[in-house]
This record gives structure tokens, sequence and C-alpha cells, in this order.
């Protein structure tokens, strides 16, 4: 068991998770097994409590985990699921270790953070490694060195890298940023060197530097950060913007660092990689050209300041398009912003991400009509399944007052509510989270999609009102799928409509690329003109 650990340094945002996931990407394509881990230092126990806007998605394992986003990076860079165990948070640490203190566990010693807190952060590293039988684990620290909340991890990190046996059991990865202030200016080396030093004072001396840079980082610049830093000039590794970050690990590997990484940890006797690269190339080819279709999409929400609120649509969105060999646009529309009557003039495709509560709601179910009513292929996603079904039951029934227990708990129609055995604990840690089994409804479209079932990950509170589902198939809506034995709803569609969906569970975060999501290539697929 190897350990690569990966940290950061100069400010947040520089693509840490692109690192660690390709890192681990080029490993794996050596023929090891590879997973990765995300350490979040923040106090919260997971992500799930945190605003999408602030932090970015939340993501969702098939194990029900609400993660960080990074665990999105790993499993689409991997092509393989990552648990919820690889998430580790300081509150999760914390109350590990709280729990054993009252249980007398620690024998009246005095509780510290080291050793209490940092052996607890190793264990649960080394059980991920050693229970996967795995040959390499990634770890990547969140956050920036100096950070308060990381130095308890920094601190266990440092001590796993210092225990091995005389040949090398774990590499350091330190992401910098070396910024030029004009376009083709000299590339700045202080925040890196002033970094390294941070990370040195704490104990850790790393093994490669991975510098983010506009463009390639020059000799010059490489051999000042080598000498400032005592990392070697072959192991400071260019991270220049490319056209798509699956070009990162090849990147990465024209700098060398594979064998760099195999000398150091002592590895021999590789099995030949050459039919996993070309596999991986043609992968990731279509993503970085420009496609002569395009299909231009609007992703209608209320999370739109950040674009890492909704990271997984926009990368199952880039999924199937390159599959079909159509370039995307994604704008960002504020559901807040939508008047009356939307214009959905500009856009092939109104894509509707998932969401919570009442603001920008209005906005969406207008969105929703209006894309049925003039038949723009539409995709609704949880939330924009939920409201498609109130848009249908206003729109195509003419009940004004219908609509979801979630917006209007006092409405005499609700089309979406709680079910009767939800009541008592409606809010906090009622969510229906991870993977649950489908069953599809044969000679519908979901059929066509997904044959006869399909296991997808979940995320909500609310169902579809049953009482009301005759009322709504009358008028022309068809439930294609469902699941817990037909209790609960799984996808809507109108079959007069060229491709009009709604699905309950959220199909983002089945799509890797190379193997888009169904409900998404038929999307995208219908927004090019192509179906
Ligand atoms: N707010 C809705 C619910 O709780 C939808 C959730 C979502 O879109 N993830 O059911």
């Amino acid at each position: 068991m190897k350990y690569i650990f990966v940290t950061g340094g100069v400010m947040s945002g520089l693509g840490k998770g692109v690192v660690a996931s390709s890192t681990a990407k080029l490993l794996q394509l050596a023929g090891l097994e590879v997973s990765c881990i995300k350490i979040d230092p923040y106090l919260n126990y997971d992500a799930g409590t945190m605003n999408p806007v602030a932090h970015g998605e939340v993501f969702v394992t098939e194990d029900g985990g609400e993660c960080d986003m990074d665990m999105g990076n790993y499993e689409r860079f991997l092509n393989r699921n990552i648990p919820k165990s690889h998430n580790v948070t300081t509150a999760q640490v914390f109350s590990s270790v709280i729990e054993a203190e009252r249980d007398g566990r620690y024998l009246g010693a005095c509780v510290q953070i080291i050793p209490h807190v940092t052996d607890e952060i190793k264990r649960r590293i080394a059980a991920i490694g050693e229970g996967e039988s795995l040959d390499v684990l990634v770890v990547e620290c969140g956050g920036t060195v100096g950070d308060i909340e990381s130095l308890p991890f920094l601190e266990a990190l440092r001590q796993m890298g210092v225990a091995g046996p005389p040949e090398d059991r774990a590499l350091f990865v330190h992401v910098t940023l070396a910024p030029s202030l004009e376009v083709v200016g000299e590339q700045k080396t202080k925040p890196t060197q002033h970094s390294v030093q941070e990370l040195r004072r704490i104990g850790i001396q790393p093994d490669y530097l991975a510098v983010r840079c506009t463009a390639p980082l020059l000799d010059k610049t490489r051999e000042k950060l080598a000498m400032f830093t005592g990392v070697r000039a072959q192991d400071v590794l260019s991270c220049h913007d490319a056209e798509s970050i699956f070009e990162v690990p090849r990147m990465l590997y024209k700098q060398g660092i594979m064998d760099s990484m195999f000398r150091k940890f002592g590895m021999v006797g590789l099995v030949d990689s050459s039919e996993r690269w070309d596999a991986w190339n043609d992968t990731v080819r279509p993503f970085a050209v420009r496609h002569s279709r395009e299909a231009r999409i609007a992703m209608v929400g209320k999370y739109v300041a950040l674009t890492d609120s909704y990271v997984s649509v926009n990368h199952a969105l880039r999924h199937a398009a390159a599959d079909l060999g159509v370039s995307v646009s994604i704008d960002l529309v504020d559901s807040e912003t939508v008047g009356e009557d939307p214009d959905l003039s500009g856009y092939d495709g109104i894509l509707v991400p998932g969401g919570f509560g009442t603001r920008g709601a209005e906005g969406i179910i207008r969105v929703a009509e209006a894309s049925r009513k003039r038949d723009v292929p539409y995709l609704g996603i949880c939330f924009g399944f939920q409201l498609a079904a109130v848009a249908f039951a206003r729109g195509a029934l003419g009940i004004p007052d219908a609509d979801t227990a979630e917006i209007s708990p006092d409405s005499a129609h609700q089309v979406v509510h709680l079910l009767p055995d939800q009541d008592d604990h409606a809010t906090g840690g009622s969510l229906r989270l991870g993977a649950h089994n489908i069953a599809v409804r044969p000679g519908t479209m979901a059929g066509r999609l997904y044959g006869r079932g399909v296991s997808r990950r979940h995320r909500h509170r609310y169902e579809i009102n049953r009482s009301m589902m005759p009322e709504l198939e009358s008028g022309g809506l068809v439930f294609s799928a469902d699941s817990d034995g037909g209790r609960r709803m799984e996808i809507l569609e109108v079959p007069r409509c060229r491709f009009y969906m709604g699905v309950q569970f959220h199909p983002e975060f089945s799509s890797r690329p190379g193997f888009p999501e169904a409900s998404y290539r038929a999307f995208v697929g219908a927004a090019a003109g192509m179906a």
C-alpha cells in the first residue's frame, strides 16, 4: 500500500481535485488498483447542509453520502464508485474521538489532538487502503496550507509519510499557483515559495509541485521554484490551462511524473498499459474539439451565482455531447428573473436541475410550462421533475392552485407532497438518499432509455401525490417509472412532445466520460435535432 498526499497552497480553487484525480488516473492506467479520499477540514459533518452557492454542489454517492464535489471528479476520472467513507471531515473524526472518550476507551489519558485525533485520522485512511485491497490511495487534503482547521490532518499525513519502510511509502504533491500579471508576463514564484515554506514549517517537504499557470511553465520559472523549494526541477510540474480537464493526466504523464513516482516508490514489473491508454485517449478526444453541430442549453435554477453549484450536471451534459459529437453551450438562467411569459427562443433545450425551497420556484414552473407548450426539449431533475408535474396540473388541467407541499403546504391540490409516514420529520435528516432500484414501464421513452429497470441515486424529500395521478394521466402525462413497489414515482414524460422528461433521481451522478447517462444523452440529442 502506497499513499499519495495532495495538499494545496496559495489559494483555493486551483484544481487540487483535478490534480489528485489525474494522478490517480495515471496509476490506474498503469494497471494499479487505486482510489481517492477527500479530507474536508470544515466542521460540518458532511456537505449536505452546505449552501451550493458557497461551496459547490453536494455530490451524492451510491451509498447515500452527501459529499464534497471532488468525490464526483474521482468517480468521473476513475470510472469507479467511491463510497461515502472516502470523504473525511473534522466533525466525523472528532465525533469518533469524543465517543471513544465517553466510552472510557482512552483509559484515563488526557485526550489530545496529537496523538488521539491524528491517530483517528490515520486509522480511517489506513482502513480504507487495506479494506479495499488498493495498491495506491490518493488522499487530497481540502483547504489551503496555513488554515487552522487543516493542521491536525496535515500532521497525520506527515506522520504517515515518515512512518514507512525504507522505500518511500508516501509521496507529497503540493498544488500551487504561478500567476502572471499580464498575458505574456513573467511567471511569479513568490506565492509558491511562501506556501512551501509554510508546508515545511509543519514538517512536510513536498516531492512534487503541481503549478497552476495560464501558459506552460517556463524553464527558468521551474528552476527558480526548484531552487527555493527543494523539489527537483523535473518534479516541478506545469499544470497550464487546457481545453478540458481530461487533458491533465496526459499533461502530467508527458512531464515524467509516472517514471518518477515509480522510481521513488521502488515499484517495478508493470504490465503493458497501451490498451488502457488507447481507450482513455479515445474517450477524452471529443472533449477537446469543437463540433459543427451545437446544442444551446438553458439551465434554469436559483443557484446560478456559482457554476460549481451544478458541476455534475454540467459534466453530464458534456459527456452526452462528446458521445454524440455535438458541442454544447450552457447558459445559467436565474429562475428568479424569469418573466410571466418566458422567452426560450434562443435555446434548443431546457434543463432544470435539483433545488430546494420557494425562491425561484414560480419561474421554474413557468419555464416547464413554456417548454411543454412550445415543444422545446426539457429535462427536469428532481425539483425540475416535481415542478414539471405542478406546471402540467396548472396549465394542462387548469388547476390554478396546484402546487408542491414544499412551497404551499396548505394548497388543496398538492401534486407533490410528503408521504404520510414522513410527516413527523419534515425537516433535517429526512432526505431519501443514494441509489434505489427503479422499475420502468415498457413501451415508453423511459423504457427505450433504461429497459425494464435501472438503479439511480436520489436526494429528495417530497414525492408525487399518487391520488392526483389519474387526473394527470388522463390529461396526457405519463408516469413511466416508479420505485418501492409503486409508492414513489420516478419518471414522467409527455409523449406528444419531442422530448419532455422529468426524473425524480439524479442521473448526473451516474454519468462518466465515455459512458454518458441515457436521459442526458437523449435530451442533448433531441436538443441538437438528432432524435
Ligand atoms: N426540494 C425537492 C425535494 O426535497 C427536490 C430536491 C432536489 O431537487 N434535490 O424533494
